[in-house]
């Protein structure tokens, strides 16, 4: 499908469809955010990474998004979790390509239990990686998109930023907050060319979801092909993940000019989960 797009936004103009932009993806070292970026290195934007994991494993995945797709990309390991981190990670990606015109805040942690339970050291860690983070590059980036007159932020929230689900408290809460601070940041830059959306994702089958599959599986006892039908997608209809190459693509065409006037929308990637 983004070859789709690609392809005929460069028969009408030559050009990739975000050829010349720039990007930040947060955890993008795997899952979503590497879909993403992906995406948008393919559409020809400079994309910064961002995430935690092998350090040769990255420098190889960075080399290897840059020369398939004739792009500058870098990678900045900051912790979502440090504010002044995320802030000079934003300092380096304008240092090294100018600007930075797009924002995905996408890195994310989970935490599973019941309320009684919930360690309030994952619920800071929670509201802080998967909330906070999405307010500090935004902060960090908006008045430069506001001076130039273009931005696009997304917000990685979920199916969980829209309906809830037991024993995940802090998450469908970071979630949830997402989706707010989305809507707020949609009014401030409606005026200044700054479009702001999230995208609510059902379960997509991603590392993250892996730790649950045997953790469901353990705690229910039960197969991880159970845990898959009966757990994960009990109530996605279309009864499949969604795919990092789905919100790769819906990333890309959020940030072209078609999409300038879709802005303050949570855009569900769920299967139909939450037509329910
Ligand atoms: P993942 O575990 O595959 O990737 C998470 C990424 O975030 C990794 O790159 C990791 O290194 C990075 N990260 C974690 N903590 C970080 C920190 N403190 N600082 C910087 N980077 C950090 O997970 P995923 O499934 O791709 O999830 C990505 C986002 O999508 C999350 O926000 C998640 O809540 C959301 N989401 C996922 C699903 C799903 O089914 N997989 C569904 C809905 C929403």
């Amino acid at each position: 499908m983004l070859k789709f797009v690609e392809a005929g936004a460069e028969a009408l103009t030559g050009r990739r469809p975000l050829e010349g932009r720039t990007a930040i993806v947060t955890g993008s070292t795997s899952g979503i955010g590497l879909g993403i970026a992906r995406a948008f290195v393919e559409a020809g934007a400079a994309v910064m990474l961002n995430g935690f994991g092998d350090a040769v494993e990255i420098e190889s995945l960075r080399a290897a998004l840059a020369d398939e797709n004739d792009v500058d990309v870098a990678y900045d390991n900051a912790d979502m979790s440090d504010r002044a981190a995320i802030h000079m990670m934003v300092e380096r990606a304008a240092m090294r390509f100018g600007q930075v015109d797009i924002v995905v805040s996408n890195a994310g942690i989970q935490h599973v239990a019941p309320i009684g339970e919930f360690p309030p050291a994952k619920w800071d860690s929670i509201l802080s990686i998967n909330l906070s983070a999405a307010f500090h590059l935004i902060q960090a980036t908006f008045d430069g998109m506001r001076g130039r007159g273009y931005g696009r932020i997304i917000n990685v929230a979920s199916a969980h930023g829209l309906v809830a689900s037991p024993f995940k408290a802090a998450y469908v809460a970071a979630k949830h907050g997402m989706v707010g601070l989305t809507k707020v940041v949609a009014l401030e830059g409606a005026e200044f060319g700054i479009t702001s959306n999230a995208i609510c994702p059902g379960y997509v089958w991603t590392p993250l979801v892996e730790k649950q599959i045997d953790d469901q599986a353990k705690s229910h006892n039960i197969a991880r092909d159970a845990v898959i039908r009966d757990v994960f997608l009990k109530n996605q209809p279309t009864k499949r993940f969604a795919t990092t190459e789905e919100l790769g693509t819906l990333a890309v065409f959020l940030c072209t000019d078609a999409a300038a006037s879709i802005t303050g929308t949570a855009l569900p990637v769920d299967g139909g989960w939450t037509a329910h």
